[in-house]
C-alpha cells in the first residue's frame, strides 16, 4: 500500500473548494460524467487506431445512488487507470498561486475547476471520502484502488475491479443528502448530460404496476447520444429538426425556421438556431440557447457570446473553442468568442438572404413573425444592419411587403418633396389613423404600417440609413403639408381676421387633459375639412422614445402637443371669418391698433436706449405703456371670446375634429351631442 500527500502547494485545498464552490455544488457531477465519457470516448479512439485489440464490449457509462450505504457512483468501461496514471493525473496536481487564483475566482466555480483541471476533485464538494476503483486496458495492468477523506492524505492499495473500467465512488456527506436522491440526480443528468455522446444510464426505467410506479428491469438511459446538431444537415429532414426543437422546448409552437451552423476553421463550432415564433415581450428571455462544450451542457446565460439580438433566438451552440470555465466578462473580452459572435452574425444573415431570394413568397409570409429580430438585430448591430438591408421589408396599409428599393421605386415619384427628400409616410395604428390614410392614399400616397414593438427605433435607423428619406406619421400634418410641394397657396386673412379667429377658436377649444392645442391658418382645398388636427412629428417621437427609455422623463412628462389647422378655404370658415370681421371687427380693430402703437412705441424707448439702463421717466413711461397693452389685450380677448360663445358652429367644428382623434371624451362628448341636436 502507498500513502501519500497530494501533490497541492495550497496545505489543504479541500475545505478551500467546499467552501468557495459553494454555489455550484452540482457541477460535481457533470465533471465526473464527463470524465467517464472521455475515458469511453478514448478507448473507442484508441481501438479504431489498432493499438487496443480487445473487446469493447457495453461502453455505458453508470450512475448509481445507494441511498442505504450513501454513497454515489460513476462507473465507465473507458481506458481505466493504473497506479502510475492515477499518481500522474490524480496526485499530482500542479498547483502554483492557487490561494491568490481562488480568492480573485471565488464567486465562479467553473473558473476554478477548469482553469486547474480539477475536475475530479470537485467530488469533494459534496463527498467526505472519495474512492476509485479502476483497471487500466493497459495489457498486464492491475487493478487499483485509490481513497481520500478529503485531507490532502490519500492512500493507494490494490483494487478489486475485474474489468477494465473506472469507478468514482462519492461517500455523500451530510449537508449534501440531495445528491442521494435518484429524482435529484436524474434531473442534474438532464440539464448537464442529455446530449453526451455515450449513454449515460441512471436507475432504472419506471412502469404502472398496482396504482403505483415500479421499477423495470430495464436501465434508464438519460440522454440522446446523437443529437442533431452533430449530424450533416443533409441528413435531416424537416421533421428531425421540429423534433429536436420540441424535445429542447417542450411544449412550444413550432418555430419559423431554423439554421444550421457547422463550422471547422478557424475554430470549431457546431449548433442550430430556431427563430421562435414570439406572442409577447415576456417569453423572450425564458427559452435562450444553450451553450455546449463537447455536447456537455455548460450554460443558457449566453450574453456576450452571441450577439445581442440573437438572445431572441433559440437552440444550441456546441465549441470547444469557448473558453467556458472562464468567468463572463472574461468570456466577453475573449478573441474567439468575438469571432464566433461576428461569424453567427454573418451566417444567420446569410441564411435570411438565402431564404429571401429562395422563396419570396414564404419570406413574405414569415415577415411580420421576424419582423421583430431583424429589427432587433439591425437596430443593435452594424453588421447585420448592413446585410440585412438588402432583404429586409417595408409593409404598407394594403399588406404588400417590399425591399427597400422597390419601395423608393413605388413612392418616389408622388412622394419626392420640394427640397428633393423621398417621403415615407407611415401609421402607427391603423385604425385610430383611418382619416389620415385615407386622405393620404386618396391622394395617390402610399402608407406603410409601422406598428411593431421597435418601429418608434427603427423608424429613427432607416432615416439615418437611407439617402435622402425621411419618414412622417400620416397624421403629423395636414395632407398638404406631408409632403411640401411647391403648389401652396398662401392664408388669405388680414391681420385683424387672423386675430380675432385665432383667439375664436382657442377660447373654444376643451380643456383636453395632458394636451395643449396650438392655433393656426393654412389654406387648404375647399374640400378638405375645415379643421384638422395634427400632431408634431418631432415632439411626438420624443415622448414614445422617452417612454421607452428611462431618464427621459422630462419628453415624457410634456403634454402632448397638437395643432388645430384652420382651413381658411373652406366655406364654413369664410363663413365665420365674415360674420365675425362684420359683428365685432369695429370692436377690435381700435383696440388692436392701439396695442401695435403701444408695443412700437416700447420697442422705440428701449432700442433707444441702446441697451444701457432706462432713465426713471423712460422706464415709468414703458411700465405705463405695458400696463396699457396688457388690459387691451384683456378687453380684445373679452369681447372675441364672448363673441364666439355666440357662435356655436365654432366649437361644433373644433370638437368635430377632436373627435375624429379620439380627443373627445366625458362632459365635452355629451355637450357635444346635446349641441348638434340642438343646431339639427
Ligand atoms: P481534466 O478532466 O480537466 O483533465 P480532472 O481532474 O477531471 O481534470 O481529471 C484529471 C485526469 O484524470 C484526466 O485528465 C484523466 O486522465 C484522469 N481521469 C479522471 N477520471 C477518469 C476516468 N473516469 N477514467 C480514466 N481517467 C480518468
Amino acid at each position: 500500500m502507498q500513502k501519500g500527500t497530494i501533490g497541492v502547494t495550497t496545505e489543504n485545498i479541500f475545505p478551500v473548494i467546499k467552501k468557495f464552490l459553494y454555489s455550484d455544488h452540482e457541477i460535481f457531477l457533470r465533471e465526473l460524467v464527463s470524465n467517464a465519457v472521455d475515458a469511453t470516448q478514448k478507448i473507442r479512439t484508441l481501438s479504431s487506431f489498432g493499438e487496443f485489440k480487445g473487446q469493447l464490449g457495453d461502453l455505458n457509462v453508470k450512475v448509481t445512488v445507494d441511498k442505504d450505504a450513501g454513497t454515489l457512483t460513476i462507473s465507465d468501461h473507458g481506458i481505466g487507470m493504473t497506479a502510475e496514471d492515477i499518481d500522474k493525473y490524480i496526485n499530482q496536481i500542479a498547483f502554483s498561486g492557487a490561494e491568490e487564483f481562488l480568492e480573485k475566482y471565488k464567486d465562479n466555480a467553473n473558473a476554478i475547476i477548469g482553469h486547474f483541471g480539477l475536475g475530479f476533485y470537485s467530488a469533494f464538494m459534496v463527498a467526505k471520502k472519495v474512492a476509485i476503483n479502476s483497471l487500466s486496458y493497459k495489457d498486464g495492468a492491475e487493478a487499483v484502488r485509490w481513497e481520500c477523506d478529503g485531507s490532502p492524505v490519500y492512500e493507494m492499495s490494490k483494487g478489486d475491479r475485474t474489468t477494465r473500467g473506472t469507478d468514482i465512488i462519492l461517500y455523500i456527506d451530510d449537508d449534501n443528502k440531495e445528491f442521494l436522491e435518484q429524482s435529484r440526480i436524474d434531473t442534474l443528468l438532464r440539464k448537464y448530460c442529455r446530449f453526451l455522446p455515450v449513454p449515460v444510464i441512471s436507475g432504472k426505467e419506471q412502469e404502472w404496476k398496482e396504482g403505483k410506479m415500479v421499477d423495470t428491469d430495464r436501465d434508464k438511459v438519460i440522454n440522446n447520444t446523437e443529437p442533431q446538431w452533430t449530424k450533416k444537415p443533409s441528413e435531416l429532414t424537416d421533421k428531425d429538426y421540429l423534433d429536436f426543437y420540441h424535445e429542447l422546448y417542450p411544449g412550444q409552437e413550432d418555430p419559423l425556421f431554423w439554421i444550421h451552423l457547422n463550422v471547422d476553421y478557424p475554430f470549431t463550432l457546431t449548433g442550430i438556431l430556431y427563430f421562435p415564433k414570439i406572442k409577447n415581450n415576456f417569453e423572450i428571455t425564458k427559452n435562450r440557447i444553450q451553450l455546449y462544450c463537447n455536447q456537455v451542457f455548460v450554460t443558457d446565460s449566453v450574453e456576450g457570446v452571441v450577439p445581442e439580438f440573437m438572445m431572441l433566438l433559440q437552440g444550441v451552440i456546441d465549441s470547444p473553442d469557448i473558453p467556458l470555465n472562464v468567468s463572463r466578462s472574461y468570456l466577453q473580452s475573449d478573441s474567439n468568442v468575438k469571432k464566433i459572435s461576428s461569424y453567427i452574425t454573418k451566417k444567420v444573415a446569410s441564411r435570411l438572404e438565402d431564404i429571401f431570394k429562395a422563396d419570396r413568397a414564404e419570406f413574405e409570409k414569415k415577415w411580420d413573425d421576424i419582423k421583430i429580430f431583424i429589427e432587433y438585430g439591425m437596430l443593435t448591430d452594424d453588421k447585420f444592419r448592413d446585410a440585412a438591408m438588402k432583404f429586409m421589408l417595408l409593409k404598407d396599409t394594403d399588406n404588400r411587403y417590399f425591399t427597400l428599393d422597390e419601395y423608393k421605386t413605388l413612392v418616389e415619384a408622388q412622394q419626392t418633396d420640394k427640397d428633393g427628400n423621398v417621403v415615407y409616410l407611415y401609421t402607427t395604428d391603423p385604425v385610430a389613423q383611418f382619416n389620415y390614410i385615407k386622405a393620404a392614399t386618396d391622394r395617390g400616397y402610399d402608407v406603410l404600417l409601422m406598428d411593431g414593438q421597435l418601429d418608434n427605433h427603427f423608424v429613427g435607423l432607416l432615416e439615418s440609413k437611407l439617402d435622402k428619406t425621411t419618414f412622417v406619421r400620416v397624421d403629423s400634418d395636414v395632407i398638404d403639408n406631408l409632403i411640401r410641394k411647391n403648389d401652396r397657396k398662401d392664408v388669405d386673412l388680414s391681420a385683424l381676421q387672423r386675430n380675432i379667429l385665432t383667439t375664436m377658436f382657442r377660447s373654444q377649444t376643451p380643456e383636453v387633459d395632458k394636451a395643449q392645442f396650438l392655433v393656426s391658418f393654412e389654406a387648404l382645398t375647399d374640400k378638405s375639412a375645415p379643421i384638422v388636427i395634427t400632431q408634431n412629428e418631432y415632439m411626438r417621437r420624443m415622448k414614445d422614445m422617452a417612454a421607452l427609455q428611462p431618464g427621459m422623463n422630462f419628453y415624457g412628462e410634456l403634454p402632448d402637443s397638437y395643432n388645430l389647422v384652420v382651413n381658411t378655404e373652406h366655406p364654413l370658415i369664410a363663413k365665420i371669418r365674415d360674420a365675425a370681421t362684420s359683428s365685432i371687427g369695429d370692436q377690435v380693430k381700435p383696440l388692436a391698433d392701439k396695442i401695435e402703437a403701444d408695443n412700437a412705441e416700447i420697442t422705440k424707448v428701449k432700442d433707444a436706449a441702446k441697451g444701457a439702463a432706462l432713465s426713471a421717466e423712460d422706464d415709468q413711461r414703458v411700465k405705463d405703456l405695458e400696463k396699457a397693452v396688457g388690459e387691451n389685450r384683456q378687453n380684445e380677448e373679452t369681447i372675441i371670446s364672448d363673441y364666439a360663445k355666440t357662435q356655436p358652429i365654432v366649437k361644433q367644428l373644433i370638437d368635430l375634429a377632436l373627435l375624429g382623434n379620439g380627443l373627445l371624451k366625458g362632459k365635452d362628448l355629451s355637450s357635444f351631442i346635446d349641441r348638434s341636436i340642438s343646431l339639427l
